[in-house]
């Protein structure tokens, strides 16, 4: 059934995106800073013998969160468990994942800022005093026993700091905000997919990829591989800047790497608000989208690049942004 044919598909990618996934930080490229504090960490920490403190990553999807959280991993030696905020209903789903780590190992909570409130509490004695709070009996007779866990690394993900809760983040002891990558760092995570899935791809082919893909490595990724068909279909199978060119058209991903819902929102933000300045979620109505989605997909990259200006009263689109559209001022 097309079904079955669509999950084998899903199955496919997953492991292809898994085979990508660099395994040591000098495979990981870009992010400079938080590579070189994070070095130093790690060196000291497993001087020390001891588990690394905690650490959060922010920034928006596909820029390598979950990506260094194994690299550390890999380079302390120690396990990875992997979980995410919404899949952690009850305080005593965290009890018991934190209760079955082992010495030294690594919990990984993507979109960790949601978490729910009591689910959260659960967190603050275990990241600072390696243990876990139980009540045990009800009423008058409930008393709480303290149960003490291994020493542990939780590495936080979420797309903004700014929603976590203040106790949360005061609790890590590291916080790092990724960056988008330059077009030198995409071209260099593109040549070395392309190693890893065997397609030739030429210098001018993987600048024109990498400038289409909104600095964001998971993008890069994932349009190699549309590209790579393309080749393969089209062409003799070499990526050059022609056959990206003639695939990402086709793909309706633009020069600067904006795909529909990036013009959509900006030329919504003309047609109906004069360029703005509007609000976020009259924003958000206006084109159909969640207003989070809004703030941490889409918004960062059209900031990042000037097309769009955040005011005190509201998103305002640049001249830039007309003249990327083709529209006079
Ligand atoms: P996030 O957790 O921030 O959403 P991921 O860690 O899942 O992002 O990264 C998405 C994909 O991009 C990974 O599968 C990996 O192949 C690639 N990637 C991310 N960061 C890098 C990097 N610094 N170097 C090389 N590839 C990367």
């Amino acid at each position: 059934t097309s079904r079955g044919i669509d999950a084998e598909a899903n199955i496919e990618d997953s492991r292809i995106e898994g085979s990508l996934r660099p395994k040591s930080l000098d495979s990981y490229i870009g992010q400079k800073k938080i590579k070189e504090s994070l070095k130093i960490y790690i060196e000291a920490a497993k001087g020390r013998g001891e588990s690394l403190d905690h650490l959060l990553f922010y920034g928006p999807p596909g820029l390598g969160k979950t990506t260094l959280a194994g690299i550390i991993a890999n380079e302390m030696g120690v396990n990875i468990k992997i979980t995410s905020g919404p899949a952690i209903e009850k305080p005593g789903d965290m009890a018991a994942i934190l209760n079955n780590l082992q010495e030294g190992d690594i919990l990984f909570v993507d979109e960790i800022h949601r978490l729910n409130r009591q689910v959260e509490e659960v967190l603050y004695p275990a990241m600072e005093d390696y243990a876990i709070d139980i009540m045990i009996g009800k009423g008058p007779t409930a008393r709480s026993i303290r149960l003490d866990l291994p020493h542990f690394t939780l590495i936080g993900a979420t797309t903004r700091a700014g929603m976590l809760s203040a106790p949360l983040r005061d609790r890590f002891g590291m916080i790092h905000r990724m960056e988008f990558y330059d077009i030198d760092e995409l071209c260099t995570i593109i040549m070395q997919s392309a190693g890893i899935l065997g397609v030739e791809v030429d210098a001018n082919g993987a600048k024109e990829m990498a400038r289409r893909s909104r600095g964001t490595p998971r993008l890069a990724n994932r349009i190699l591989k549309r590209v790579r068909d393309f080749a393969q279909v089209k062409y003799d199978g070499v990526i050059t800047e022609k056959v990206a060119n003639v695939a990402l058209d086709l793909m309706d991903v633009d020069k600067m790497g904006l795909d529909h819902t990036d013009r959509n929102l900006l030329m919504t933000m003309i047609d109906k608000f004069g360029g703005g300045p509007v609000g976020l979620d009259t924003l958000a109505a206006a084109i159909g989208e969640d207003a989070g989605t809004i703030e941490d997909v889409y918004e960062p990259y059209l900031i990042k690049n000037g097309l769009i200006n955040r005011t005190p009263r509201g998103r305002v689109v640049t001249d830039l942004a007309l003249t990327h559209l083709g529209l006079e001022k």
